[in-house]
């Protein structure tokens, strides 16, 4: 009879993030940290060396869930990037997760241009046969200035053709732009870049947070020696509303609901556009309060 160390549980690592939407699924951490790294407004792998967890240790978390996750319909790979794992590698963790976890239904992960780019698009194709069904891309901002500044690693015109790649393979995409992060000095410029950014890329899902000065990042130096001035509430709200009024999708939903947003907005697009802007516009009036500094602490 087969042993199974059901007291370890899931073999997690260091800090551990998912997407808002991914609260109920099985997190499975297949590696660790970003491949990337180096944005300059990003902590939350700072202290990880990029790594892709070994086959055994994948597998053994597999199996655990599969005696005691039995609930949970949607598996989630983390870490930060982990469609850079060898096409090879990704085919065999989808087939053990069909193999295992019969029940999930869509398998989700985070990527960035790099690791889009290195797949073809016959590999991500073949990726969604096998289960993978959406990816996060954290876009940031369509303002090259900014994408420069910050460290992005790739350009808008690239951000976009690597978000159009994912939908062509059929995976939805789903896609996190950050209010604030373009100063004060270019934040309606951001704004209108990264509202043309999306309706050129077109996400079924966008998610705008509000970007928090993470202690130990570069940005936070920066903010420190007073070279970064990140907008109030009054601009972070102007800078959202001139992001909706300039993103023009088909069809999606765009949201401000993250803990770090000042209001929750969540607009259905193109027909929910309207009362998004009328919403945020009360707010501008200050006839809809905003959350409190303390609820916004993540
Ligand atoms: S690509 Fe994402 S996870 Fe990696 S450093 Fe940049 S923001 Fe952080």
């Amino acid at each position: 009879m087969k042993y199974f160390d059901d007291y370890e549980g899931m073999h997690y690592e260091g800090n551990c993030i998912r997407p808002p939407s991914e609260a109920d699924s099985i997190l499975l951490q297949v590696t660790l940290g970003c491949s990337h790294n180096k944005c300059t407004f990003c902590g939350t792998y700072k202290n990880k060396r990029f790594t892709i967890k070994d086959d055994e240790i994948i597998l053994k978390d597999i199996l655990f869930a599969s005696r005691c996750m039995k609930n949970q319909g949607r598996v989630f790979l983390m870490d930060g990037d982990a469609l850079i794992i060898p096409h090879k590698k990704i085919l065999w963790i989808l087939d053990r997760i069909r193999e295992h976890l019969p029940w999930v239904r869509r398998v989700g992960a985070y990527a960035n241009t790099k690791s889009i780019n290195m797949k073809s698009p016959e590999e991500l194709a073949e990726l969604r046969e096998k289960g993978l069904g959406i990816i996060f891309l954290g876009v940031e901002t369509g303002d090259d200035e900014t994408r420069r500044k910050v460290r992005k690693g790739s350009d808008s015109i690239h951000c976009i053709e690597m978000g159009k790649k994912v939908k062509a393979a059929g995976i939805k995409l789903s896609v996190t732009v950050l209010l604030g992060i373009a100063g004060v000095e270019r934040s309606l410029d951001h704004a209108r870049l990264t509202g043309e950014l999306l309706t050129r890329m077109n996400p079924e899902f966008i998610g705008a947070l509000t970007v928090m000065l993470i202690p130990g990042t570069e940005l936070w130096e920066e903010f420190r020696k007073g070279e970064f001035n990140l907008p109030d509430e009054e601009g972070l709200l102007k800078e959202l509303r001139d992001m909706i009024l300039h993103t023009n999708i088909t069809r999606g939903l765009f949201f401000s609901n993250h803990a770090s947003n000042y209001l929750p907005v969540k607009a259905r697009l193109p027909m929910g556009k309207q009362d998004a802007l009328n919403l945020i516009d009360s707010a501008l009036r200050g006839e809809i309060g905003l959350k409190p500094e303390w609820m916004r602490a993540l």
